[in-house]
C-alpha cells in the first residue's frame, strides 16, 4: 500500500488554505471529469484520485489526521489503528446525480486502500464533499439498530430476579491484516478484505426482580453495530412470565389457594402459606374460618419493578373435609349433628 501525497495530487502546498484547496480541486475535477473524457480510463483514475484527495484535505479532521501521520504513516500503523469503520460500505451515489462533479463509483468505494486504511471503509461513502452539504453527515455516522430479544422467565425468577447469558454477534479487527483488509498487496483471505472478522461475545444480563409480561430491559450498546463509527444500538430483553401452577399474579399482587383441615378451620390455628421463592409463611387463622375466606399477607407479593416494596400475597382458604373416618370420629360427627339439630344418617 503506497502513501498518497494528497497535496501533490491537487497541486497545492502543504500549508494551502481551504479556499486554495477548493479552487485547485474544482479546476482539476473539471479537467478530468469522466463526462469530459468518455472512455478514458486514465482520466477516470485521475478523477477518483482528485476526489479522494479533496475528501481528505477539505475535511479539517481528516486533514489533521493525514498531516499528523505524514509519509512515515506505516510506522504508526499499529494494531490499534484499525480503520474504525464498521466494515460496512455505504455509497452516496444516487442522491448526488446531476451535480457537476458527480460520478458513479464503478467498483467498491472508488477510494484507495490507503484512504480506507486511514479513515475506514465506511468513510469512503462521504464523497463529493463540496456539494454533499448535510448529506454527508447522514452518511457518515449512524447508530446501529436496537435488537429485541424475547425472554421467558419463571414466576420464581420474576420474584427474586435472575440472569441470562447471550451470545452477541460482534466484530473485531482482523488479526491477520490488522484491519487493513490486505496482505502484501492482496486482499486478505482471513477477512475477505473487510478488515474485520465476526466475533461471538457472551454477555450476562441481570433480570431485575418484579418483571412482568411486556417488561423491557435495556442493555445499552449491545444492539446492531453502528455505521461509519456510529454507536451500537441497544439490546432490549422483552420479558414474558410463564404461567404458574400455584400462584396467580394480578399486577404486583399474588393469590394462592391454601388447604385447611376442617377442624382447623373450625377451631382456628396456624397454616403455612407458600411464596414463589420456596418459603412458607405461617398464617394464623381464627376459629370458624369459612371456606374461600381471603387473608392478606402485606408486602409479601411481587417486588415493584420500579420503586421500593412489594405487592401483597393473598391466601385463599380451601377447607378440606376429612375422609376415611374412624368409628370414633364418626361417633363424634353424629354427636355434632345431634347438637346442631341436623338430621343425618346414623
Ligand atoms: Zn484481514
Amino acid at each position: 500500500m503506497d502513501y498518497k501525497d494528497y497535496y501533490k495530487i491537487l497541486g497545492v502546498a502543504r500549508g494551502a488554505s481551504a479556499d486554495d484547496i477548493k479552487k485547485a480541486f474544482r479546476k482539476l475535477a473539471r479537467k478530468y471529469h469522466p463526462d469530459v473524457n468518455p472512455g478514458d480510463k486514465k482520466a477516470e483514475d485521475k478523477f477518483k484520485e482528485i476526489n479522494e484527495a479533496y475528501e481528505v484535505l477539505a475535511d479539517a479532521d481528516k486533514r489533521k489526521k493525514y498531516d499528523t501521520l505524514g509519509p512515515n504513516w506505516q510506522e504508526q500503523f499499529g494494531p490499534s489503528f484499525s480503520g474504525a469503520g464498521g466494515g460496512r460500505r455505504t455509497y452516496s451515489s444516487g442522491g448526488m446525480r446531476g451535480t457537476p462533479f458527480d460520478f458513479d463509483p464503478s467498483s467498491a468505494s472508488g477510494f484507495s486502500d490507503f484512504f480506507e486504511a486511514l479513515f475506514g471503509r465506511s468513510n469512503a461513502g462521504a464523497r463529493s464533499s463540496s456539494m454533499g452539504g448535510g448529506m454527508r453527515e447522514d452518511l457518515r455516522r449512524r447508530a446501529g439498530d436496537n435488537i429485541e430479544q424475547p425472554v421467558e422467565v419463571t414466576l420464581q425468577e420474576a420474584y427474586i430476579g435472575g440472569s441470562r447469558t447471550f451470545n452477541i454477534q460482534s466484530t473485531e479487527v482482523c488479526p491477520t491484516c490488522r484491519g487493513t483488509g490486505e496482505v502484501n498487496g492482496r486482499s486478505c483471505s482471513s477477512c475477505g478484505g473487510q478488515g474485520q472478522i465476526p466475533k461471538s461475545k457472551r454477555i450476562q444480563v441481570k433480570i431485575p426482580a418484579g418483571v412482568d409480561n411486556g417488561s423491557k430491559i435495556r442493555v445499552a450498546g449491545e444492539g446492531q453495530p453502528g455505521i461509519g463509527g456510529g454507536p451500537r444500538g441497544d439490546l432490549f430483553l422483552v420479558i414474558s412470565v410463564k404461567p404458574d401452577a400455584t400462584f396467580e399474579r394480578k399486577g404486583d399482587d399474588l393469590h394462592v389457594g391454601v388447604e385447611v383441615e376442617l377442624v382447623k378451620a373450625m377451631l382456628g390455628g396456624e397454616v403455612a402459606v407458600p411464596t414463589p421463592d420456596g418459603r412458607r409463611l405461617l398464617l394464623s387463622i381464627p376459629s370458624e374460618t369459612q371456606n374461600d375466606r381471603q387473608f392478606r399477607l402485606t408486602g409479601k407479593g411481587m417486588p415493584h419493578l420500579r420503586g421500593d416494596g412489594n405487592g401483597n400475597l393473598y391466601a385463599h382458604v380451601k377447607v378440606v373435609l376429612p375422609m376415611q373416618l374412624s368409628a370414633e370420629e364418626r361417633e363424634l360427627f353424629e354427636q355434632l349433628a345431634r347438637s346442631r339439630g341436623v338430621e343425618a344418617r346414623s
